[in-house]
């Protein structure tokens, strides 16, 4: 049942107010290279979330004190938009965009060899442009090939999704209405090649053998996802190839 304000019901006939079934993405379209100006960058579509990405480095840090001398300093900065959602975002950082820097942030260390770049700093700027739940697990994705298309060296492409409880029924990748009204939700991430988790959160009331579910949803869903980073960065060179064949010519 939908919460209060919300919708009667969240599902209707096994099917989501969206029309896609429990265990079905929303439609995604990733794209590199997408911001001349930056070292890589990526834009991710996921359904109506809708988030640009810019890498910029590695370079030299500042305030210098930041300057690590066995590693790169990773910094993510999340943003979203005033015109990114129906009552105008207020500008500036926030505690909920402060928080979701460092989770982002965290969840794409461990795939970045950090090392290799010591003393120089590497900045990864999210904008959400229109904002429909999933903004955190849709800019991990995007983020993770804007470095890839920075040449910023990686173990893997961190791929995520959310998932979650929504009338009483386990849900793959909540779209806004079965975020705010659903009864929990689950953000995840991970190196897909390993499987190794780098962002598990969860709000909501559900059981232990609900999680291990949700969580089995998700992984499935990110080799999915997966395919399409893959496929942003082939793109993006093919194109890049096929440019600088027409420039020999
Ligand atoms: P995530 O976007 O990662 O799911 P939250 O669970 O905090 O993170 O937010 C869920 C959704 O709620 C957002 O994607 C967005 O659609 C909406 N939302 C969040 N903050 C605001 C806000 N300040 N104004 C309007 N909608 C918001």
């Amino acid at each position: 049942m939908g919460g209060i304000g919300g919708p009667e019901k969240l599902i209707v006939k096994g099917k989501r107010l969206d029309g896609r079934a429990l265990d079905e993405l929303r439609p995604i379209q990733i794209k590199a290279g997408v911001i001349k100006n930056a070292d890589g960058s990526a834009m991710i579509m996921q359904g109506e979330t809708k988030i640009v990405v810019a890498v910029y480095g590695p370079r030299e840090v500042f305030p210098k004190h930041f300057a690590r001398a066995d590693r790169a300093h990773l910094n993510c900065v999340y943003d979203m938009a005033a015109f990114s959602t129906p009552e105008r975002a207020r500008p500036g950082p926030s505690r909920r965009s402060v928080e979701i820097s460092k989770v982002i942030r965290d969840s794409l260390a461990p795939a970045i060899f950090l090392e290799k770049y010591p003393k120089t700093a590497i900045d990864v700027f999210i904008e959400v442009t229109n904002a429909n739940a999933g903004t955190r697990v849709a800019a991990i994705c995007a983020a993770s090939v804007a470095l890839a298309d920075a040449g910023i060296e990686m173990r893997d492409i961190v791929t995520a999704v959310a998932s979650g409880k929504v009338d009483g029924q386990l849900a793959l990748d909540l779209f806004e209405l079965e975020d705010n009204y659903g009864e929990a939700d689950m953000p995840l991430a991970i190196m897909p090649r390993t499987g190794e988790i780098t962002l598990l959160q969860m709000d909501g009331d559900i059981t232990k053998d609900e999680a291990a579910k949700l969580i089995e949803m998700s992984m499935n869903a990110c080799q999915k996802i997966y395919e399409l980073q893959k496929r942003a960065l082939r793109d993006r060179y093919a194109t890049e190839g096929a440019a600088a064949e027409e420039t020999v010519e």
